[in-house]
C-alpha cells in the first residue's frame, strides 16, 4: 500500500506505514548501535529517511540527544552559514468558509472582526512594510471562493509588487493559500510569485477529517496531494508544515517527512521550506483544548532533527514562538524567521483595537524589525534580506544544487551583506547601523572567491552612493 511515488494521497502518506515506523522506532530506541549508524549517516550530509528520523526522535538518551543536536548545529553551520533570512506575514482577508476548529477565521465565529483589505489598503500595509525594511512578504487569508477569488490575490500580488515607497520594494511574494487546482497554481508562478506555502496541519486522516468538519478543506487527499498540483502548475518551490499540538508529534513528524520523500520521488525536488507552527491562543480558541500540545524540549528536538534530515530544506520560525524560544531554535538548523509581524487584516497601517480584532492568533515575539535585527546581529547571526534566488530563476533543484555544492559562502553570504546594507542605511536606528557596518566589514573577509569577494566591496561602497538591489 505504501509508496512515495504515488500520487494517492494515501499511499504516499500511509498510515499503516507510519504505525509500523512508529513501532519500529519504540522497539529501537535503545539500540545504540542502530542509533550510531543512523547519526554516522546523517554526519555524512546524506540525510535520513521517516524511519531512521523516527527512531532518534524516539531516543531518549541524553548522550545521543546531545549529538543529534551537535550535527544539526554543524549541519547549520555548513549549508547556511550564519545567516537568516527574514521577512513578514501580509493578512489580506480572513473571511473563510471553512470551520477548522483551531482556527478563529472559522465560518461560525461570528465574534471576529471580518476584514478584506482594498487595493488601497494593502498599499497602505506594504508601505508600512516597506518603511520598516522589509523586502520579503508571505501573503496570507482566508479560503472564500467570493470573497477571496484567486483574481483577488493575483490583482493583490500585483499591487504588492507595484508599491515603490522611497527606497523601498517587495522583491518575493510567497503564498500561503488553501489547496486549489493546477490552473491556479499556474496563474500564481505567472504572477511570480516566489514560494507556495500550505501547511498539512495534521498528516492524521481521521483526525484531520474531525478537525475540519465542513468546508472545502474538509477534503484530506485534495488538500495533502496539493503540493502535487503545485508542481504541475510550475511552482517549484514549496513549503511544508503541520500544526503541532493537534495530533501525536511522532505521527506528524514521520508524515511530514513522508511527504518530502514523496516531493523528491516524484518531482526530483524536495521542499524549498518546512515550517513547524504550535497551536495558540486565538480570538475564541484555546490551545489547551488540543492536547497534543508539545513541550520546548521536543520542539528543539524535532528542528534540529528536521534539518540533519533534510539538510537542504531551509526552515521557518514565525513570531508565534517567543524570543527565547527562537533563540533555543535558531542554532539548530532555522533558515528564516519572521519579524515585527501582525496577524490582523491591516494590522501594520493601524493598530487594531484589543477588543474587536481581526487577528489570526495571539503573536509571542512583538519585537520591531530593528529589535530582531539588532539581537540577531549580537547572538552573530547575519540578517539577510535576500531574494535573488528566484529573481535569478535559481529556484527547486537549481536552488537545490548551490546548497549540495556549498556554494552559499560565494553567493548567498554576499547577497546578505548586500542587503543588510541597504537596510542599514535605509531603515537602521544608530546603534543597529554601527553593529552591522562592522558586522560587514568582517564578514566581507569570508567570501572565498576573489572576484565575488572584489565585486561585492563594490556593490557595499555603491550602496552607500545611494545605489540599490544589487544580486549575485
Ligand atoms: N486558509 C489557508 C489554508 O487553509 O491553508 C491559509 C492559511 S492560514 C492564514 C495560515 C496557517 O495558520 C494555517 O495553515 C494554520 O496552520 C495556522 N493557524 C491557524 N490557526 C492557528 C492558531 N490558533 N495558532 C497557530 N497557528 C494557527
Amino acid at each position: 500500500m505504501y509508496d512515495a511515488a504515488s500520487l494517492k494521497a494515501e499511499e504516499f502518506i500511509s498510515d499503516e506505514e507510519i504505525k509500523e515506523t512508529l513501532s519500529f522506532a519504540d522497539a529501537n530506541k535503545e539500540n545504540t548501535a542502530l542509533i550510531d549508524k543512523i547519526l554516522e549517516k546523517a554526519r555524512q550530509r546524506k540525510g535520513l529517511d521517516h524511519r531512521e528520523a523516527s527512531v532518534l526522535l524516539a531516543c531518549e538518551i541524553p548522550e545521543k540527544i546531545q549529538e543529534m543536536f551537535a550535527l544539526a548545529e554543524q549541519i547549520k553551520k555548513d549549508y547556511y552559514g550564519n545567516r537568516i533570512v527574514l521577512f513578514a506575514p501580509l493578512y489580506l482577508s480572513n473571511y473563510c468558509v471553512n470551520g477548522c476548529v483551531y482556527c478563529p477565521y472559522h465560518l461560525k465565529n461570528k465574534h471576529i472582526a471580518r476584514k478584506k483589505l482594498t487595493q488601497e489598503e494593502i498599499r497602505k500595509e506594504v508601505t508600512a512594510l516597506q518603511d520598516m525594511g522589509h523586502k520579503r512578504l508571505a501573503i496570507e487569508a482566508g479560503e472564500d471562493p467570493v470573497n477571496n477569488p484567486i483574481e483577488y490575490i493575483l490583482e493583490s500580488i500585483r499591487t504588492i509588487y507595484s508599491i515603490k515607497h522611497k527606497n523601498g520594494a517587495i522583491r518575493r511574494v510567497n503564498v500561503n493559500i488553501a489547496a486549489t487546482t493546477v490552473e491556479n497554481y499556474r496563474k500564481l508562478k505567472e504572477a511570480e510569485i516566489g514560494t507556495y506555502i500550505l501547511f498539512q496541519e495534521t498528516y492524521h486522516k481521521e483526525s484531520y477529517e474531525k478537525l475540519h468538519p465542513t468546508g472545502p478543506k474538509h477534503d484530506y487527499a485534495y488538500h495533502t496531494e496539493a503540493m502535487d498540483r503545485a508542481m504541475e502548475g510550475g511552482i517549484d518551490d514549496v513549503g511544508l508544515g503541520v500544526l503541532f499540538g493537534l495530533e501525536m508529534y511522532r505521527y506528524e513528524f514521520a508524515g511530514l517527512l513522508m511527504h518530502a520523500e514523496h516531493l523528491e520521488a516524484v518531482h526530483g525536488v524536495g521542499p524549498h521550506t518546512i515550517s513547524v507552527p504550535r497551536v495558540k491562543r486565538a480570538d475564541d480558541i484555546d490551545p489547551s483544548a488540543f492536547d497534543n500540545g508539545i513541550s520546548d524540549d521536543i520542539f528543539a528536538k524535532i528542528c534540529a532533527l528536521i534539518r540533519i534530515s533534510v539538510p537542504y530544506t531551509g526552515m521557518i520560525i514565525s513570531t508565534r514562538e517567543s524570543q527565547a524560544v527562537r533563540e533555543r531554535v535558531l542554532p539548530l538548523g532555522v533558515s528564516q524567521i519572521s519579524g515585527a509581524s501582525r496577524t490582523s487584516v491591516g494590522g501594520y497601517a493601524d493598530e487594531e483595537d484589543e477588543e474587536v480584532t481581526s487577528a489570526q492568533f495571539d503573536v509571542s515575539d512583538r519585537r520591531s524589525l530593528d529589535e530582531v535585527v539588532n539581537w540577531l546581529m549580537k547572538l552573530g547571526y547575519l540578517p539577510s534580506f535576500c531574494t535573488a534566488c528566484y529573481r535569478e530563476g535559481r529556484t527547486g533543484d537549481r536552488f537545490m544544487s548551490l546548497c549540495k555544492n556549498m556554494q552559499i559562502l560565494n553567493c548567498c553570504h554576499p547577497n546578505a551583506l548586500m542587503t543588510l546594507k541597504e537596510y542599514l542605511e535605509d531603515y537602521a536606528n544608530e546603534e543597529t547601523r554601527k553593529i552591522g557596518m562592522e558586522l560587514i566589514e568582517r564578514e566581507l573577509e569570508k567570501i572565498p572567491n576573489p572576484k565575488v569577494k572584489k565585486t561585492a566591496y563594490e556593490h557595499i561602497h555603491d550602496i552607500s552612493e545611494g545605489r540599490r538591489d544589487f544580486r549575485f
